[in-house]
């Protein structure tokens, strides 16, 4: 646990941040917070900071509008996530997708670990990266273990949308960006996202913008 005696410079960081109020400002893809290993949480903020700073990122994450935010993207180099979907699609969407809903959680020290092969396509986009998307392949399925903000173990498979979430977001705690992810043919324009490729499956972006999707799971 923490070192009472020595405050870490991450909590007067954090400290800085929660004393404007609101959401919190979003660092953008270029910062090098974003290309940085975030740090093991480890008690460097006391309980009432981390608390505070979790209900931050859970504002910041809903007044974005996003599904998901990681410690690094407010410039907190620990390894702090925040996920929640309330999947509001249309239901061929959330059948191709497996956009089911997605409880708010907190994830602390996640790691994950593709559970069989599958592999499933889709756009995606960052708060990191305002104004484009690209489609990433990643595995359907997950296994997650973390802890919650309780200090709780949570060890669990995700599939479908939240798998592309906490993968996406524990990415973020290793200094991954989902472009390092990306074909990088498929990068759109939200505009051209939503002008051209808002299909349930990004197959006909796949046929028009020249990349590959993954073939049938073996
Ligand atoms: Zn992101």
């Amino acid at each position: 646990m923490g070192t009472p005696r020595e405050r870490s410079p991450l909590a007067e960081r954090v400290e800085e941040l929660l004393a404007v109020g609101g959401p919190l400002p979003i660092v953008e893809a270029g910062d090098p917070v974003l290309r940085r290993a975030a740090e093991p949480f480890d008690g460097q903020l006391p309980p009432a900071l981390l608390a505070g700073f979790v209900e931050a990122l859970r504002l910041t994450m809903r007044a974005a509008p996003g599904v998901g935010l990681a410690a690094p993207q407010v410039g907190v180099g620990l390894r702090i996530a925040v996920i929640e979907d309330p999947a509001p699609v249309p239901e061929e969407v959330r059948v191709a997708r497996g956009r089911v809903p997605q409880p708010f959680r907190v994830l602390v020290n996640p790691s994950y670990e593709p559970v069989g092969g599958a592999r499933a396509a889709f756009f995606e986009g960052c708060l990191s990266v305002p104004g484009w998307q690209a489609v990433v392949a990643r595995p359907a399925q997950v296994r997650l273990r973390a802890t919650d903000e309780r200090g709780l173990a949570v060890d669990e498979v995700f599939s479908g949308w939240p798998a592309r979430i906490v993968q996406h977001e524990t990415d973020h705690l290793d200094g991954v960006l989902y472009l390092d992810r990306a074909e990088s043919r498929s990068l759109s324009s939200s505009r051209a996202v939503a002008g051209l490729w808002s299909q349930p499956t990004p197959e006909r972006a796949a046929a028009a913008l020249g990349f590959e999707l993954p073939g049938p799971a073996a």
